[in-house]
């Protein structure tokens, strides 16, 4: 690969149940529920992973961390975006920005949005000014509406590293 710019697009989606800590950007956020999965089902994570294999075409986040394999039960999902940002710097790019929107209708992430931004620049090394977290509620509507649960999209752009290319 050899462009200088990929784009790429994510999307996830969890239910929620008791019993679990919710967390989100790699931020645990307190509330009376959490996100079902096998991971810690840190959806906003899940699609910025997603959004970086999709950019350079190298399959799913299910494709490299099978939701089957005991190595990734209850792991924390920083770990998966540290191995995908490997994967695409082995592939000589880095993550020029990303842009985020979790649609939910409780709790309310704001307070926590720096702390996930923070978090995400962090594991990608790029600064906290590329990394844009959003949120809305669907106005009362369908499964996040009802608080089933929550979805979480993803874009991301990738830029060819000249230097190590
Ligand atoms: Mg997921």
């Amino acid at each position: 690969m050899t462009a200088r710019y990929r784009i790429g697009h994510g999307y996830d989606v969890h239910r929620f149940v008791e019993g679990r800590p919710l967390i989100l950007g790699g931020v645990e956020i307190p509330f009376e529920r959490g996100l079902q999965g096998h991971s810690d089902a840190d959806a906003l994570l899940h699609a910025v992973c997603d959004a970086m294999l999709g950019a350079l075409a190298l399959g799913d986040i299910g494709r490299h961390f099978p939701d089957t394999d005991e190595r990734f039960r209850g792991i924390s999902s920083l770990t998966l975006l540290e191995s995908a940002n490997g994967l695409i710097r082995a592939k000589g790019y880095a993550v020029a920005n990303v842009d985020t929107v979790i649609v939910l209708q409780r709790p309310k992430i704001g307070p926590y949005v720096e702390r996930m931004r923070e978090r995400i620049a962090r594991t990608l090394d790029i600064g906290i000014d590329a990394v844009s977290i959003k949120a809305t509620t669907s106005e009362g509507m369908g499964f996040t509406g009802t608080g089933e649960g929550l979805v979480a999209h993803a874009v991301v752009l990738l830029e060819r590293q000249e230097d190590n290319a």
